[in-house]
């Protein structure tokens, strides 16, 4: 069996929004290493996946902000700024996307854990609703699946794939799975 490894660093920022308790409950980033090994068939064109198109879907993340769907409120809301005072921007449209996460924690002055953000739409990645919370386990597990149905459409003996996130120096998630 032939195989391909490839890495690559992408930076981009998340939260945990299941555990309220935790710091990562709070907006952050990391610095992201994704491995990629694949096992399978050469095909037709020399080639089990195109370093390239791996690159591209791990590239999607990159310097965004992830956000899982189901927190997304009000998404393609436009708002209009006026800022009188200057010229440029007199008017101007935003395409933005709402997020809030509402965790069951209590604060020390009473207030509840909630959290509300707002981002420019294209700075946002959707972090689809089957994976849940963005975490590197979770990460680990959608780029496995968008991995498995690239080599799915190329042949029908896939052998095996992994895919490593490092979020730290020494921490990382995998998913594996024999696909054969
Ligand atoms: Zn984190």
């Amino acid at each position: 069996m032939t195989g391909i490894h490839t890495e690559r660093t992408i930076g981009f920022a998340h939260f945990v929004h299941t555990d309220p308790t935790s710091k990562c409950f709070r907006l952050h980033g990391h610095n992201w290493r994704i491995e990629v090994d694949i096992e399978s068939e050469i095909h037709k064109d020399g080639m089990i996946v195109d370093f390239n198109v791996i690159k591209s879907i791990i590239d999607e993340m990159d310097h965004k902000v992830v956000v899982p769907q189901d927190l997304i409120n009000n998404p393609g809301k436009k708002k209009i700024w006026e800022e009188t005072n200057s010229d440029v921007l007199s008017k101007h449209e935003f395409e933005t996307i709402a997020v809030m996460t509402t965790g069951l924690v209590y604060e020390d002055d009473g207030r509840r854990s909630v959290k509300y953000y707002e981002f420019p739409r294209e700075d946002v990645f959707i972090f689809p609703r089957e994976f849940g919370a963005v975490t590197s386990e979770n990460i680990s597990k959608y780029l496995w699946n968008k991995f498995l149905t690239v080599v799915q459409d190329r042949t029908e003996r896939l052998a095996s794939i992994k895919v490593t996130v490092w979020e730290g120096e020494k921490s990382y998630a995998y998913t594996e799975d024999d696909a054969a």
